[in-house]
């Protein structure tokens, strides 16, 4: 039987080329977007994948989303919660509207996608979830300390999924990328680009591509004894 992914945040970046993989792979894919609708609609048009508008920090957009995904495909297998933003500032320049923002959609938008995913998943005693944190997650980040925070906050999400719902046949893992080539590092200078290649130990940065068939891996039967790891997807960095 064809199996079915979830995946947030997919119109562009890593979660697109998680789309593409997984659609590559025989999967039937689904994924949700807050805004990019063209691309959204090419991405689909390319992949055959379903396409949902739904801000990932929006309860109410996420709920009805979700609906329409198992009234058209079926209760997903596997979710992938990629959405996610980025921000720099000085911590003492960060205001509690960027930390409500940034955990409301980095953080609460993944608890909001496994919550609802999770029933079947439980009913099934089957499924796979993937976390997407950050290398700043697990080191922490000068000058993104709201970001490095939510995706820490993400791998103890994991860890602790892990544990809970290993009983129920349900894996749950996390990749953490290094620095990837994504409009999310649009903000970088091509001098901070090049200053963060030459610090990788395999001296580039990485492709969405590397990181969504890291994702695809932890989803597939091939990873069926894994749980509660985090993959780096770093080069080493
Ligand atoms: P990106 O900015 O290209 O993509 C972010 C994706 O998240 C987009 O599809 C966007 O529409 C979606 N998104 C953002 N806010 C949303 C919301 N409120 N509701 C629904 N969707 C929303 O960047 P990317 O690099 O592809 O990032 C994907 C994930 O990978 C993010 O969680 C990011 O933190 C993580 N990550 C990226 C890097 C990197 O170097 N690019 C490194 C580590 C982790």
């Amino acid at each position: 039987m064809t199996k079915t992914v979830w995946i947030t945040g997919g119109s562009r970046g890593i979660g697109a080329a998680c789309v593409r993989a997984f659609a590559e792979a025989g999967w039937q894919v689904a994924f949700t977007y807050r805004s990019s609708e063209e691309r959204a609609a090419a991405l689909s048009a390319e992949t055959g994948a379903l396409a949902l508008r739904a801000d990932a920090a929006d309860e109410d957009a996420m709920r009805a989303a979700y609906a329409a995904l198992c009234a058209q495909l079926g209760a997903p297998e596997a979710l992938v919660c990629n959405a996610g933003i980025a921000q720099q500032g000085l911590f003492q320049e960060l205001t509690d509207a960027d930390w409500r923002q940034m955990l409301e959609v980095n953080l609460m938008g993944a608890v909001r996608a496994v919550r609802m995913a999770l029933p079947a998943m439980l009913h099934q005693k089957h499924g796979s979830i993937v976390t997407v944190s950050s290398v700043w997650g697990q080191h922490g980040a000068s000058c993104e300390s709201h970001y490095a925070t939510s995706k820490a906050a993400l791998i103890g999400l994991t860890k602790s999924l892990a544990l809970e719902l290993g009983p129920s046949g349900i894996r749950v893992n996390c990749v953490a990328p290094g620095v990837i080539d994504t409009e999310m590092n649009a903000m970088h200078s091509e001098q901070t680009l090049q200053e963060l290649a030459a610090e990788t130990p395999l001296c580039r940065i990485g492709t969405a591509e590397e990181v969504g068939d890291s994702v695809l891996y932890l989803c597939s039967a091939r990873a069926s004894f894994i749980t509660g790891q985090v993959l780096g997807v770093t080069g080493g960095f």
